[in-house]
């Protein structure tokens, strides 16, 4: 047996392994965030943004995050990271599922990001509406980006 033939159940079963680990160092490397400067929301001006405000408290992530939640049906928490945090690492449900979760919240977080930092980088405000299509449209491309990588393993391990 050559080095380049891995068993295959070892090689298709280490994949969804790794494409799951690459999406919850994510959520634990929010913690940089933390070290925001202690100012004004700028999205509504009624609390400081810090982390906990900036993607669970304030209104714009709210209204974002319960639009998401109902259109995906999913039971998250998302009064605070830490009950986030569990309740999404705690959620059983079948693998592909969980991938394609993982996908949305991390497309959620990051638009959340991005959305801030436009606000305040350029001046430019995105409603929500139009946050919940680009989350779609990156969710959309990253399941795509799945399916091709399973069809490549298959076709290696066959
Ligand atoms: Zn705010």
């Amino acid at each position: 047996m050559g080095p380049w033939k891995v068993p295959k159940r070892k090689r298709l079963g280490n994949t969804p392994l790794r494409v799951t680990q690459q999406k919850l160092p994510v959520l634990q490397r929010l913690g940089r965030f933390s070290q925001l400067p202690s100012i004004v929301c700028g999205q509504c001006q009624q609390g400081i943004e810090t982390q906990e405000h900036l993607f669970f408290g304030c209104h714009y992530a709210r209204e974002i995050w319960d639009i998401f939640l109902s259109e995906w049906q999913l039971q998250i928490q998302v009064d605070g990271m830490k009950n986030f945090v569990k309740s999404v690492t705690h959620l059983k449900m079948p693998r592909k599922m969980r991938n394609l979760m993982y996908a949305g919240i991390n497309a959620v977080l990051y638009n959340l990001w991005h959305a801030r930092n436009s606000r305040i980088f350029s001046g430019k405000v995105y409603p929500s509406q139009d946050v919940l299509k680009e989350i779609k449209r990156q969710v959309t491309h990253r399941v795509l980006q799945l399916h091709q990588l399973r069809v490549c393993v298959q076709f290696v391990s066959d």
